[in-house]
């Protein structure tokens, strides 16, 4: 079972007490009515999916119920880190000794 580590509660818990909740660091324009609709439309719909370090969002939907964000391996499905929400995107280079 894929142990996931909760940095408000500080504890490797099943995944199963998690919900996945999209792409981290991508942050709202600040006036939408100033958008095209294909910059909509890529605000909305158009995310990275890459093939390696993918930073992304999760939720401790049965534990404190709070947002934090997670830098997970694609390849591999393994967990870097997590990290609280608000905190800076850590360097991908210090993770994984590659350049991305
Ligand atoms: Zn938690």
């Amino acid at each position: 079972m894929l142990l996931i580590h909760c940095p408000y509660c500080e504890q490797d818990l099943p995944e199963l007490e998690f919900a996945y909740a999209g792409e981290a660091h991508i942050a709202r324009p600040a006036d939408p009515s100033k958008l095209t609709d294909e910059e909509w439309r890529d605000f909305l719909f158009i995310r990275t999916n890459p093939r390696g370090v993918h930073f992304e969002r999760w939720r401790h939907i049965n534990g404190c119920a709070r947002f934090f964000n997670a830098a997970r391996e694609t390849v591999s499905d393994r967990f870097l880190l997590t990290y609280k929400a608000g905190e800076p995107r850590p360097d991908v280079a210090k993770l994984t000794g590659v350049a991305q």
